[in-house]
């Protein structure tokens, strides 16, 4: 008797339709319990899709405690683990045990505004924060409360190891082997000048340290991005980023290579 849930979650692509269909009887036939309603005891979360659809998904399951797996009908399928004409295979590793567990982890940004609220916002990626449309900021950057400089420019994106290949490899940060806990402090279109002197390449920073981010000028409405959902906020005093205690549970297989995937989703 199987009392495994296991808990299905797919874009609304004819490929990641038909996959879903396909698990789910064969998870059935072996007595798993399948749904797609977010479960807090779900013994495995599966995302059938790309990578915006897991980033999807854990944003949707609030950051689950539960093991996740992708299986690629997307793109470049960076998360994912496994193809769609692997199920069988899939489910027989799963069965014996054949993986294990990468814990990655997450960015937190706390918003204070002038009024002293704070709101949160979680990224498996990344936090950006930059102006309203195409205006450019100006930010005061400290670390640990000690200020580091005056940045100018479109905005500041923190990627963590795992988000180092996304949004920050495209504006030049450097890819991070996951196996290190760090933050990586990539500008986005940092100006230069006599006028302005911002850093125009990214900064590393030790997970247990934290970065500060204030408006300076008067102008204090900025844009929060996580993992792409953007918050829009008009009266901001400073912004806190830091390495959070939320992790996401990735279940990999014995195949898994981080450096190999890197090679072959980007050479
Ligand atoms: P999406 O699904 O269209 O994703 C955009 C691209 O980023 C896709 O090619 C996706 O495969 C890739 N991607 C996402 N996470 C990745 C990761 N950890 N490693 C390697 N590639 C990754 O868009 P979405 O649904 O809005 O997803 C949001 C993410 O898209 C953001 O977290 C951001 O990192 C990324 N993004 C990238 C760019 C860029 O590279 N210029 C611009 C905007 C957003």
């Amino acid at each position: 008797m199987n009392n495994k849930i296991i808990n299905i979650f797919t874009n609304e692509t004819d490929i990641s339709l038909e996959t879903r269909a396909e698990l789910t009887k064969k998870l059935v036939d072996r007595g798993y319990t399948v749904t797609e309603e977010s479960m807090e005891d779900a013994d495995l979360i599966i995302c059938i899709g790309g990578d915006g659809s897991f980033l999807e998904t854990i944003h949707s399951c609030k950051f689950p405690k539960s093991p996740v797996i992708g299986i690629n009908t997307g793109h470049l399928g960076f998360f994912q683990e496994i193809s769609p004409d692997c199920l069988d295979q899939f489910i027989t590793d799963y069965e014996d045990g054949q993986y294990s567990i990468q814990d990655l982890s997450t960015v937190k940004a706390t918003v204070t505004t002038l009024d002293g609220r704070e709101n949160k916002h979680l990224g498996l990626n990344e936090i950006i924060i930059k102006g309203r449309q195409s205006y450019a900021v100006h930010f005061g950057i400290a670390i640990d409360g000690k200020p580091l400089e005056r940045f100018s420019g479109d905005g500041i994106l923190v990627a963590t190891s795992s988000g180092s290949t996304a949004y920050n490899y495209s504006l030049g940060g450097s890819i991070v082997d996951p196996r290190l806990d760090l933050l990586q402090v990539t500008p986005i279109a940092p100006m230069n000048t006599t006028a302005y002197r911002s850093f125009t390449s990214s900064i590393l920073l030790p997970a247990e340290v934290s970065l500060e981010i204030y408006p300076v000028y008067d102008d204090n409405r900025i844009f929060i991005l996580n993992d792409g959902k953007e918050t829009g906020y008009s009266n901001v005093k400073d912004v806190k980023v830091e390495v959070s205690d939320t992790m996401v549970h990735l279940m990999r297989f014995k195949n898994y290579d981080f450096w190999n995937k890197v090679k072959t989703k980007f050479l």
